[in-house]
């Protein structure tokens, strides 16, 4: 029961700049599109995204008399290319149990976004096995075996301050054990410490690999759509300490900053397996870049 496609509340990006829909035909100029440039900007595009699709808005059409209607539609053309390739859901392999590391800072979403995953594969008739790795945030714990009493799906823990690896091996062994579909492991997102960090998701990595040489299947880094153009340095933060395989953005309701998710597509290229739309269960959409591009340009 997935939440309605939702995008960045910020209607009317557009509308500020060129005016509403029934304004005049206005020429696509270096001033207008310098303004539009400005706007894509502060939607948290960031400059080299925003010059280039600015730059590909002008291409055949510079110079032309175009109706605020065009334009936006237009830009929506563009900003849709650059998202369509990375709107993907999370591949389910035909191998099981799939091993899916969850990573991402402290408070971006990351255990949320573990309960709404496990709601949804449990809809679809998978059995999910957690794993509350963030071991030594008790409170991280205690909410995900909140989120797995909501959505029906058993949360292995281990005593505070105890190790993740092992924790991640014994939650692999139970998960293949009653031969689950899924495996879906929570961790640290302390990066005051990186070295630590990456060690800790090293060895994570190191351990499952013993119980399956193909495991994770999947690293999904967490990311919270708010932070805007910090999200960028989140991912190349995390490719550094772990082998990011795809993207869920959080906290895309009532987020003005939403154009961040051009600028990573631009940048990275990695899939975006769903988006975060609200607080509660339902409240994880897929990714669908045509309504997002429409409501970033309004
Ligand atoms: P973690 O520290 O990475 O595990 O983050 P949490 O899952 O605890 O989430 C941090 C806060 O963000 C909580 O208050 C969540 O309710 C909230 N949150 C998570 N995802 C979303 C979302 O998509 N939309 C909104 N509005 N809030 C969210």
């Amino acid at each position: 029961a997935a939440a309605e496609p939702a995008a960045p509340s910020r209607p009317g990006l557009l509308s500020r700049v060129i005016g509403r829909d029934t304004a005049p035909r206005r020429v696509l100029d270096d001033e207008m599109l310098e303004s539009l440039e400005d706007l894509l900007i502060q939607s948290d595009m960031g400059v080299e995204t925003a010059v280039r699709v600015t730059a590909n808005l002008a291409e055949g059409r510079y110079g032309r008399r175009l109706s605020v209607e065009e334009i936006k539609r237009a830009l929506a053309d563009e900003i849709t290319r650059i998202m369509e390739p990375v709107a993907k859901p999370l591949p389910l392999y035909a191998k099981t149990p799939q091993v899916v590391l969850v990573v991402g800072v402290n408070g971006s979403g990351k255990t949320t976004t573990i309960g709404k995953l496990a709601a949804q594969f449990r809809a679809a008739g998978k059995q999910v096995v957690i794993a509350a790795g963030d071991t030594f945030r008790a409170a991280a714990v205690e909410q995900l075996q909140v989120w797995g009493e909501r959505a029906g799906v058993p949360v292995m823990t281990a005593p505070e301050g105890s190790d993740p690896a092992s924790l991640a091996f014994d939650a692999l062994t139970r998960a293949q054990a009653e031969g689950a579909d899924l495996l879906m492991i929570d961790t640290a997102g302390r990066l005051q410490n990186r070295a630590d960090l990456m060690e800790e998701l090293a060895k994570i990595v190191r351990v499952i690999r013993k119980k399956d040489p193909d495991a994770p299947h999947n690293t999904l880094l967490v990311l919270d759509a708010t932070t805007g153009q910090n999200a960028l340095s989140q991912v190349e933060i995390f490719q550094k300490l772990a082998d990011v395989s795809g993207l869920v953005m959080t906290k895309l309701d009532g987020t003005a900053r939403g154009g961040v998710l051009v600028a990573l597509a631009d940048r990275f290229g990695l899939p975006i397996h769903a988006i975060g739309v609200g607080e509660q269960i339902d409240d994880l959409a897929p990714f669908d870049p045509e309504d997002f591009a429409r409501a970033l340009t309004g």
